[in-house]
């Protein structure tokens, strides 16, 4: 009877899967396994971090997962351990002929897969890869010239034409799940069992695993003809808060896509497009990191590697923890810290702070989001640093420079995201909760609050750091890089 592992990574479903499907669909008997990876956990665990909330919403992804395998007569083999020897390890002790897994396109699971395969090659094991958590991936949409797209509107308008049914089709898993096989041993182990403890996961908010996902997306479903009108606006419900889902594969983006793409034609909206477009941005990125292995090091535009960025310890830890004077971008490192997420818009507006106001290398404040974020995913994390930096490729211009306080008066007029993470500024009246040092005194007597004393003051003039910044970005120019 022939056999297949299937081998579960950032695709934590059972529907729409390219691996599950292909192994179903060509071998008899197929088993499904996880790994919690050594090589990924060890180094949580040596610095302390056993709290991780990204640990907690993939090991209660697995439990759901194997349930649901388990309803349909399989269930999931569970390892803890390093990939690179399990993997290999359990295909032997299966006597499997293939495994077949969907592709990563970061550069460390990349050096991982091809140590699996070799060694599963060594051991006369086949080896199937897949494209499924992206539409198209790698050099699928290249521009005229056969090279990989520099700037994203002709990457999406090239995408869009290139899209048909056919890259929007499910996998029709469930045609084949009679030939899922039972595991040996079974059981997820606990988060206590791999060394962790329970997070502050807000699951209520952010619920795990594919029903997590689908309940998201109900969810949104009831919004997204709004999403281009209020997905700005941090205080309002307009994003999905599907990030995390898509980043472990909780959620199918052949099911985003074609969910998109049907609310486009059917009801014309504007909603569905902007967000079919925020859904291509996260491919863009996907294919540039596959394109550019050294993106995690170094600027999109090497010449930008030259720039003289400030050391500032303070000003990084005032930053990290909400305490820099500016109140937006204070309620978003501590939304940040909460709850492991932040609205886009405040991604870009803190991103922009460090760089440009506190002058700190984007490098450290992209590893900062590394650790938080719960959707932290490397080529849209790093894609997003480099073009709040003004470093990246389609990058924000670096004369452009985001004032902290337009910005909080124009994407929460009347503080009420600040007024949630930072309650020291609740009583404020709306005028002066976006800048509280501007306060006079006799309304400081009247709201109970004086500046320096109940919040900081800035830690940085913005009118100055911003003719700082012209100058380190000038700098470089004049060296003849820009
Ligand atoms: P929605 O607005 O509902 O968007 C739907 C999906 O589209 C998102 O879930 C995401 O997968 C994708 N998407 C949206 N905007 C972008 C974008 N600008 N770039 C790439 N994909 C996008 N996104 C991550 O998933 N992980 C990260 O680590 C990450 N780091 C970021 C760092 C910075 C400095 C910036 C400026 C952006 C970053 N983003 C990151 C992109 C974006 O902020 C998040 O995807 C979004 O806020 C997630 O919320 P949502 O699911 O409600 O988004």
């Amino acid at each position: 009877m022939s056999s297949a592992l299937v081998w579960f990574r950032r695709d934590l479903r059972a529907y729409d899967h390219a691996a599950l499907y292909h192994a179903l669909s060509c071998a008899e008997r197929v088993w499904c396994v996880f790994v919690f990876d050594r090589d990924i956990l060890d180094p949580l665990l040596a610095r302390g971090l056993t709290r991780d909330r990204r640990v907690d919403f993939i090991q209660r992804s697995i439990a759901q997962l194997d349930e649901i395998l388990r309803a349909r007569g399989g269930g999931l083999i569970v390892r803890h351990g390093r990939a690179v020897e399990e993997i290999p390890r359990l295909a032997g002790e299966l006597g499997v002929a293939e495994v077949h897994y969907n592709r990563d396109y970061e550069p460390a699971a990349i050096a991982r897969d091809q140590e699996v395969q070799q060694a599963l090659a060594a051991a006369g094991i086949a080896c199937h890869d897949y494209k499924d958590q992206v539409i198209f991936d790698r050099a699928e949409v290249l521009n005229g010239s056969g090279k990989p797209y520099a700037v994203f509107t002709p990457y999406r308008n090239t995408w869009l034409a290139t899209l048909n049914e056919f890259y929007l089709t499910p996998y029709p898993v469930e045609r084949y799940y009679a030939r899922l096989a039972k595991p040996p041993t079974g059981g997820v182990p606990s988060l206590e069992q791999l060394g962790f403890a329970a997070s502050d996961l807000d699951c209520a908010r952010l619920p795990p695993g594919q029903d997590g996902g689908q309940y998201l997306l109900r969810d949104f479903a009831a919004r997204i003809d709004d999403y281009a009108a209020q997905r700005d606006y941090p205080a309002k419900q307009g994003p999905s808060y599907l990030s995390v889902h898509l980043r472990f594969g909780t959620i199918s983006i052949r099911q985003l896509a074609g969910y998109a793409v049907g609310r486009m034609r059917g009801r014309d909206s504007e909603g569905a497009k902007v967000w079919l477009s925020e859904l291509i941005w996260r491919e863009f990125y996907q294919m540039l990191l596959w394109h550019r292995p050294d993106l995690p090091e170094h600027c999109f535009r090497r010449e930008y590697d030259a720039l003289q960025w400030d050391d500032a310890p303070e000003l990084f830890a005032a930053w990290c923890q909400g305490r820099t004077g500016y109140p937006l971008v204070d309620a978003a490192m501590r939304q940040l810290q909460q709850t492991g997420y932040m609205h886009n818009r405040l991604r870009m507006v803190t991103a922009a702070f460090l760089t440009k106001d506190l002058g700190i290398d984007w490098r450290r404040g992209e590893a900062w989001f590394a650790e938080q974020l719960l959707d932290y995913d490397l080529a849209a994390n790093n894609g997003g640093w480099q073009w709040s930096a003004s470093t990246g490729c389609d990058a924000q211009p670096w004369f452009r420079i985001f004032n902290p306080v337009t910005q909080s008066q124009k994407f929460d007029p009347t503080g009420a995201f600040i007024r949630r993470y930072v309650p020291e500024l609740a009583a404020l009246p709306d005028k002066y909760v976006h800048a509280p040092w501007q306060l006079p005194a006799a309304e400081q007597a009247r709201c109970g609050f004086m500046p320096g004393r109940d919040y900081p003051l800035p830690v940085v003039d913005h009118a100055k750091a911003r003719l700082r910044t012209l100058a380190r970005f000038e700098a470089v120019a004049k060296g003849g890089g820009i």
